[in-house]
């Protein structure tokens, strides 16, 4: 069963931490922040739902949840590529067909 909102897509990347974790991270296009979750130990996937934590009280994430599209990894939240909302609502209405 789905639940009955559908949670946003988000392109996230793997970023290997020094104390040996994973976290995921993305460029927030709606606070401007990184957001960083961690990883499970030995649950790889390339979705994952996670809370959001957006600072933008503005942010449609704000109170909600988001999965998280595992597209690739980087070495640094440096190198983490900015995406904008409207990217976002793109990538979620082409995977959707809405
Ligand atoms: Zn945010």
């Amino acid at each position: 069963m789905k639940a009955a909102h559908r949670e946003d897509l988000i392109p996230a990347y793997r970023i290997k931490r020094d104390d040996g974790g994973t976290s995921l991270m993305f460029r927030c296009p709606h606070c401007q922040a990184v957001h960083s979750h961690g990883e499970p130990d030995g649950e790889p996937a390339v979705l994952t739902g996670r809370g959001a934590h957006c600072s933008n009280p503005q942010s449609p994430w704000q109170g909600r949840g988001y999965r998280l599209m595992i597209v690739g990894s980087v070495r640094s939240s440096k190198q983490l590529p900015s995406i904008t909302a409207t990217d976002i609502v793109a990538l979620n209405e082409a995977v959707t067909g809405s």
